[in-house]
């Protein structure tokens, strides 16, 4: 058995290929072997980025949408003031959503392949994202 030097599982000595990543294990150099480190942290950078919309997404849905406006309606005061709150949030956490998108489209310039499905994730977040903050702003358009 000897290690993938991408993915670090385990393989068999004679494998061409590496049975979990797919790469070509007879012709290793460093330069692959960065570009696939580089890939890594990539791929991290954008979970990571999506994972944190997400949270700024939710956080404004809970305090701004429905924690505010819960405190506000029991003290008998009526504004906008939550659902503005929450129209900005919602815009930080597309922001970030964006960013996330953008760091995929950074890397393929570099020529590091990211696989596609590495945007699920942030475009999922930040259609929802969108469509949250739309419904707010016909809210507020609609009186
Ligand atoms: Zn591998």
């Amino acid at each position: 058995m000897k290690t993938c030097p991408y993915c670090k599982k385990k393989v068999d000595d004679d494998s061409k290929f590496c049975p979990f990543c797919g790469r070509n294990l007879t012709k290793v150099t460093k330069q692959a072997i960065a570009l696939s480190e580089e890939e890594t942290k990539i791929k991290n950078r954008i979970q990571a980025l999506a994972n944190l919309a997400l949270i700024v997404f939710f956080g404004g849905l809970i305090i701004c949408d429905w924690l505010l406006n819960v405190l506000l309606g029991a003290m008998n005061i009526s504004t906008k003031g939550p659902i503005y709150l929450s129209c900005a949030v919602y815009l930080v956490a597309g922001a970030i959503a964006l960013l996330a998108i953008y760091q995929y489209f950074l890397v393929k310039k570099k020529g590091i392949a990211v696989e596609n499905h590495e945007l699920v994730v942030p475009l999922g977040v930040l259609s929802v994202i969108v469509l949250v903050l739309l419904i707010n702003i016909s809210g507020v358009l609609m009186g």
